[in-house]
């Protein structure tokens, strides 16, 4: 790999992390703002690294700059940056060549289909796409279509405050964010969103918020064709009580309602668990995936009940590069990865460490963290103005640019005004490295907060 040392002496210089000087350096600055004039704004706001190569769980910029990755890029590496069994198998399928079959069936994703299979509820079936706000849109036909077909007439789809699904029309009306909405004029009044007990901000976790809510809206549960969620939100990110899902479920099924989970981020051992879902010990009607489905090329998925996904015939809900053979390829030596390395079990290890470490910030900093949560690899860290819940997203940006500095990789703040500083490393990080990352994460909120 070239690369181009600017300074032969590192600031930093650990096994997982080494900063020459001061980052971003000119060269680099240089081309973003080239970048910069020919994109939208949109593209802006990370860290100005540009990322040349990534390893395990290693960001590398071509001047020989190395951060340890807090990031996943946003929760997609589980198994790795540059994981070596996903290369070649990229590498094989590529050579092959097979680069695309539209829905003309191919071998790799025959392979994929029946391993998600094996990892999902009994009987459920699998529909590939690409993105997240795809799957996310899947499930919104897919519920206001069993809502209308089998259930006549029902259409009302009750999703989060806060909920966040993707940035496309549909999904962007299941969110939860008006400010993200504010663009769609003609919003449809039947997508509605109830408080979400995040224990937080809404201090009432019962079941009965739930209900209480729809009963204000004057919602009859009959005419609600399904309710959807992020596992956890990612925002926070922010669990439900186990015993509110257990409701919920029990609810939906008294009702014949859908009750779908947008496993987007939390799938794929993220949380520990194969699924974000076992935690509730539940099982939801639909449930979408993408991110860490293959930790790399672009690929997602709806799981769901046969009686659902078959609502729709022959070429009536597809897309270009659903099944797409090296994705597909991709996925599958992911799946295999994160299994014969046993990665579910080290987030779930390292889990309790990480929650620990967050506490202990939290403890240090009580003025001005006020909230933490984890599961599994990934955390949140709430900055607040001092003394108050109010969200500091400046502070937040600081303290995440601050670590960039000092060689740790996180993106953007998230969640209510930007103040939630997101701890999601690969699913392949070792103690001693979540540690160090714990450690410049203490360091930088005890340089800008004493
Ligand atoms: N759902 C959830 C829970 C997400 O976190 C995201 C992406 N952050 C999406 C959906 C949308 O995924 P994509 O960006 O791949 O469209």
């Amino acid at each position: 790999m070239p690369i181009m040392k600017i300074r032969s002496v590192p600031r930093i210089y650990t096994k997982y992390r080494k900063i020459f000087g001061i980052v971003p350096n000119v060269g680099t600055l240089k081309k973003i703002k080239e970048l910069q004039k020919l994109e939208p704004v949109c593209m802006s706001g990370q860290s100005e690294t540009i990322w040349d190569h990534a390893e395990e769980v290693n960001v590398y910029d071509v001047y020989g700059n190395k951060w340890l990755d807090f990031s996943s890029g946003v929760l997609i590496t589980n198994a790795g940056h540059g994981n070596n069994a996903i290369v070649q198998a990229i590498i094989n399928q590529v050579s092959k060549p097979l680069l695309t079959s539209y829905c003309f069936p191919n071998q790799p994703r025959i392979d994929l289909i029946k391993k998600i299979a094996s990892l999902s509820p009994r009987g459920y079936k699998t529909l590939l796409l690409s993105t997240g706000s795809e799957s996310t849109e899947v499930l919104l036909k897919l519920m206001r279509t069993y809502g209308s077909k089998i259930k006549k007439n029902r259409n009302i789809i009750i999703s989060f405050q806060g909920a966040f699904h993707g940035r496309t029309l549909g999904a962007q009306q299941m969110g939860g964010s008006p400010a993200l909405k504010s663009w769609i004029k003609n919003i449809d009044s039947e997508i509605v969103q109830v408080p979400f007990p995040d224990g937080f901000r809404c201090k009432n976790t019962s079941f009965q918020l739930f209900k209480q809510s729809l009963n204000k809206l004057g919602i009859n549960p009959r005419n609600i064709a399904g309710v959807i969620s992020e596992t956890y939100q990612g925002g926070g990110p922010y669990f439900f009580p186990k015993a509110y899902v257990k409701e919920l479920r029990f609810w939906c099924n008294k009702y014949d309602i859908l009750l779908c989970l947008d496993e987007v981020q939390s799938g794929f051992g993220r949380c520990g668990k194969q699924w974000g879902f076992q935690h509730y010990d539940i099982v939801p009607d639909l449930f979408a995936v993408g991110k860490g489905i293959s930790s790399s090329l672009p690929i997602s998925a709806v799981i769901g009940r046969p009686d659902v996904m078959d609502l729709y015939g022959p070429n009536e809900m597809t897309s270009t590069h659903s099944g797409n053979p090296v994705c597909c390829a991709a996925a599958l030596a992911n799946i295999n990865y994160i299994k014969n390395n046993k990665l579910i079990q080290n987030a779930s290890k390292l889990g309790a460490i990480l929650n620990s470490r967050l506490l202990e910030m939290q403890n240090c900093f009580p003025e001005f963290i006020g909230f933490v949560s984890s599961v599994g690899l990934v955390g949140g860290i709430h900055i607040v103005q001092q003394g108050t819940i109010k969200p500091d997203g400046e502070l937040a940006k600081k303290i995440v640019n601050l670590c960039y500095k000092n060689g740790l990789m996180m993106f953007a703040p998230v969640g209510t005004g930007g103040a939630c500083i997101k701890i999601a490393p690969p699913l392949c990080i070792t103690e001693e490295a979540l540690k160090e990352g714990c450690d410049v994460i203490f360091e930088s909120l005890a340089e800008l907060l004493h």
